[in-house]
């Protein structure tokens, strides 16, 4: 029997003229992880992406995993699994009694819907459900029908070629597709709530940069490759990321040998922002992200946030900014970052943390402490530290480009 998924377009379905566009940005991004994993076909049409394997049967495992993947391409609403019948009424029977009793028996009760997409189909949609929940009911009678709240939902799509038969639909990954909502450079730590912020711009359709700050000695070795591999993990909903990694060790020893120790965060995290700008400017992204949260710790409050956004002159996205740590980790926990990201590596804002940071600073304290140090050179020099990193979605050999 042949198998197919199918992907049901999300917010696309809302686009106006520019609808075509969009749909090819979703068929390169499921082609791309296809090939990757076998052969398929991948083609659309009625708001709905088709997979289909080439040579009809293939292993399940290599079904399984095609599937895994769809659920991870940002643009589709759902995606399901389906069994592909002739489009006569004897096949799709056929096809749902062979298919049916094995999918389903977990369940008591269900339910079947059709929906004819092709009107030239000689039955209608109510007629072709109620017989194919007849034949249902003849190969697995265990099962009662249930209207209201049937445990698993049957569906017969009669579609342009094929009929597809199948029992309920996952949830997709939303969103819209990678790329169709421009550039942006996300901050990348190596804590819970920096790889829920790309994550969750990425899912909005941003295609996303990282940039990460290290400051050796005082940070390590184990604490970049830990970044590298949330990176890895979020290339699973991204596809690819560049990583640029600037080092800020001579800056924080400045700062700590310079300025008045309460403010060292927030010149820090200033100098972070400036140099994050200078590389968005240089790459071509409009905004940078981060994985800020209102009132989490001292450098994000409203004061502290006004200071370090007035060095940016592009948008500075917040996702989190108003998520509780609870929701943060509820989505780190689905998207598989959260195990890594609590690896106890140091960071280099851990780095001379001030004994009492301030909540409530005042920017021309700030621009006078500023004024202590040579921001200029400083700033020169850690840009010229840079190094990018191309993390890829099925390549695990980013290691070795150091
Ligand atoms: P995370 O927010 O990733 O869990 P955190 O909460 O410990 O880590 P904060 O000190 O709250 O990090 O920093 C707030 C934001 O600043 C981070 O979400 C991230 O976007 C950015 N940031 C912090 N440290 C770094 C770093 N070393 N490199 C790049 N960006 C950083
Ligand atoms: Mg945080």
């Amino acid at each position: 029997m042949k198998k197919v998924i199918l992907c049901k377009y999300g917010e696309i379905v809302l686009k106006g003229n520019n609808k075509s566009q969009f749909e090819s940005m979703l068929l390169k991004e499921v082609r791309r992880r296809a090939a990757q994993i076998g052969s398929f076909k991948v083609t659309y049409s009625q708001s709905t992406v088709l997979i289909e394997p080439l040579d009809g049967e293939i292993p399940e495992s290599v079904f399984a995993e095609m599937y895994t993947q769809a659920k991870k391409v940002f643009g589709f609403a759902g995606v399901c699994e389906a069994a592909c019948a002739e489009k006569n009424m004897d096949d799709i029977l056929r096809v749902a009694a062979e298919y049916l009793p094995e999918k389903i028996k977990g369940a008591k009760t269900f339910r079947c819907t059709a929906k004819r997409s092709d009107k030239k189909f000689p039955l209608k949609s109510p007629e072709i459900a109620a017989l194919t929940g007849g034949a249902i009911l003849a190969a697995a009678p265990w099962l009662k029908v249930s209207l209201d709240s049937p445990d698993v939902e049957i569906r017969v799509e009669i579609r342009d070629k094929e009929a597809y038969i199948h029992a309920g639909q996952e949830k997709g990954a939303g969103g819209n597709p990678i790329g169709s909502a421009g550039r942006g450079l996300l901050l990348l730590s190596g804590g819970i709530d920096s790889p829920v912020a790309g994550y969750m711009m990425a899912k909005r359709g941003m295609f996303i940069d990282a940039l990460h700050f290290e400051s050796f000695p005082y940070t390590s070795e184990r604490a970049r490759e830990k970044v590298f591999e949330l990176a890895k993990l979020l290339t699973e909903y991204t596809g690819r990321m560049r990583v640029h990694v600037i080092s800020l060790t001579h800056i924080q020893e400045e700062l700590r040998d310079k300025c008045d120790e309460d403010y060292f965060t927030l010149l820090l995290r200033r100098f972070m922002m400036e140099l994050a700008l200078r590389l968005a400017k240089e790459r071509e992204l409009s905004a940078i992200i981060t994985g800020e949260s209102l009132g989490q710790v001292a450098s994000q409050t409203l004061p502290a946030l006004c200071v370090t956004d007035s060095v940016s002159d592009i948008p500075v996205f917040r996702p989190c900014i108003g998520m509780d740590k609870e929701e943060i980790i509820a989505v780190s926990r689905k998207i598989d970052t959260y195990d890594t990201s609590i690896l106890p590596y140091e960071d280099c804002c851990t780095v001379f943390t001030p004994r009492h940071p301030r909540t409530k600073p005042v920017l021309e304290k700030v621009l006078r402490e500023e004024e202590k140090i040579d921001r200029a050179t400083l700033i020169e020099e850690a840009y010229s530290s840079k190094y990018s990193v191309l993390v890829k979605q099925f390549d695990n050999n980013f290691e070795n480009r150091f």
